[in-house]
Parts: C-alpha cells; structure tokens; sequence
C-alpha cells in the first residue's frame, strides 16, 4: 500500500478508524471522511503519529445530507487526481424513522445514498489510478429485508431492523450494479460483511434499540477483528482482479438470493441516480 491514496468514510470509529490505522501503516495515505471535527482530528492525529511518513487529511461531511455528499466528493476529487482505494463505510441505524432536510428516510440516506454519490463523485480519480478499488462495508443483516420498489425508503411501514437490512441489501447490489459498470476499467467493487462488531455502532440509535445494542455488544467481536476484511480487500493481491462479491472473514460467501437479482441492482441503480440527481456511467 505504500503510496496508495485511500478514502475511508466513517473513519473516526470501529471498524472504519481500525482500517484505516492498519492500512496507514502498510503506507497508504489515508483520506478521511469524517462528520464531528473533534473525532476527525483526534483520530487524523493518531494517524500522523502512527504512519508519518504520509500527508494523511480530514474532509468533513454529515453524509446523510445530498448536499454535503456532492460537496465532500467534488472536494476530495478536486484534491486527489488519483485515488487507489474508497472504503464506504459511514453507517448507522435508527429505532425510529427520521426524515432528512431532503426529504429521504435517514437510513436510506446514510446508508446508501452516500455510498452510490460518494463513489459516482470520486469515479474519475478512481479510474485514474489504475486498478483501484472500491470496498463497501455491507452487512448480513440484507437477509432480513424485503425488497420492495415501491417502498425503498420504509414508508408504509417502518422497524429498525428492516430499513437498516434494506440498506445494506442496497449496499450488496450497489456493488453488483457497480461491478458490471465497471468490467474493464481495472477498477473493483467489492462488499462485506464485517461480524458483528463491538464498536459505538448502536450508541447513536435511541430508544430501545440503544439499550439492546449495549447489552448484545458485550458477546461482540472487537473492532480490529471486524476491520479485516475491509482491509483485505483493500490490499490484499488475493483478491487482485475480482470484483462483484460479497466477502465474510476474507472469503467470498453466498449474499441473499435477492441481493443476487441483477435486474433489481439494474432498477435500484436507476431509481438512486434519479432521486439523488447523479448522472451515473452506462
Ligand atoms: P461506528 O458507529 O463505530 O462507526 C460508524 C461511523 O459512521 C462513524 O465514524 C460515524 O461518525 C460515521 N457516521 C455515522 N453517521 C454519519 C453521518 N451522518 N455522516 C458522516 N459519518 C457518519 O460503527 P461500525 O460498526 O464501525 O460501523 C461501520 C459500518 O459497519 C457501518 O456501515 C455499519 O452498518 C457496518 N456494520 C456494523 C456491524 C456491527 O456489528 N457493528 C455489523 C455489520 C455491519
């Protein structure tokens, strides 16, 4: 990694920070996107401490706001003509349904919409690298989700886990739509599922859910363990060439049979350029 550019959203926490302290340390230049400037620049001083030998930096964004998505994309690309890696990582889920000031259900927004207009906005310095890579972090909760077009966003009724499993079933066929996008350009996609991690996931739910997730915490993996195989798949020359998979504990697992349906990943892609107004490649 020494010399790589690599973007992580969601760096100043779990597995996201983890990641991207061991990917510093193997060389890279680590990109962060992060939302609290206290968090950011605690975590961008760790990082100097850690790798000096690279001009590591801090971009901040609330990512579940259309507008600071587009802005920190064009913000980073205009800075690095070349990126080597993005790590999608920024993610949360809620015990109640909120609303963005765009009028999009929080998780959706957060969950997805970021990962498709962060990595539409960075797709040219992506492409510049060379064979860079693209690692979403997803989750094995998409097997508890419905999908349902004519309800993405939760509306007609909404529970925690079903708009948190429907993003990151989004994320899984993001990554499928992305791939084929992508075929022959050297460029990647990839997924993940990182286990379920002791991180401060859940701190920021409310409600019941918070509580739930303290307690469930405790039998939780740490989140070193959780941040291998973001880290795989961002360095490793195993996974060289191969793109379109969704990855548990460094190998390739089976996703759900409806994270599998390119037509649907075809539709979602078509649905979010629409709603976030991002002009996609064919
Ligand atoms: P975490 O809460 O420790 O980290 C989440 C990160 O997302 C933080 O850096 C936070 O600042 C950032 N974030 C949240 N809202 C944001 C916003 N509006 N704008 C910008 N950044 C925002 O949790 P984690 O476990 O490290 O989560 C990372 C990813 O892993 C998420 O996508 C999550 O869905 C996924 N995941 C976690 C688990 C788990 O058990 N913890 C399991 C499966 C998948």
């Amino acid at each position: 990694m020494q010399g790589k550019v690599v973007v992580v959203t969601g760096g100043t926490s779990g597995i996201g920070e983890i990641a991207a302290e061991k990917l510093a340390e193997q060389g890279a230049r680590i990109v962060l996107v992060a939302r609290d400037k206290t968090r950011g620049e605690a975590v961008l001083a760790r990082l100097r401490k850690l790798a000096p030998g690279a001009a590591h930096g801090v971009y901040y964004a609330d990512l579940s706001s259309l507008a600071d998505m587009k802005r920190v994309a064009n913000e980073i690309a205009a800075a690095e003509p070349r990126i080597d890696v993005l790590v999608n990582n920024a993610g949360a889920m809620f015990n109640t349904r909120h609303v963005t000031g765009d009028g999009f259900e929080l998780t959706f927004a957060l969950n997805h919409l970021a990962y498709f207009v962060v990595t539409l906005g960075l797709l040219d310095s992506l492409k510049a690298a060379g064979n860079a890579r693209i690692v979403s972090t997803a989750s094995t909760g998409h097997k508890m989700a419905k999908l349902d077009f004519d309800d993405l966003q939760s509306l007609k009724s909404y529970s925690p886990m079903q708009s948190y499993g429907r993003s990151k079933l989004y994320n899984i066929l993001f990554t499928r739509e992305l791939a084929r996008r992508l075929a022959g350009t050297g460029v990647t996609a990839n997924c993940l599922h990182p286990g379920f991690v002791a991180s401060r996931f859940g701190d920021q739910s409310g409600g019941i859910l918070q509580s739930m997730f303290g307690v469930a915490k405790l039998f939780a993996i740490p989140p070193e363990k959780g941040a291998e195989t973001i880290v795989y798949l961002a360095s490793s020359p195993d996974v060289a060439g191969i793109s379109g998979k969704y990855f548990y504990r460094r190998r390739p697992a089976a996703p759900s049979k409806q994270a599998q349906d390119d037509a649907a990943a075809q539709r979602l892609w078509d649905e979010t350029g629409k709603l976030t107004g991002v002009v996609a490649p064919a």
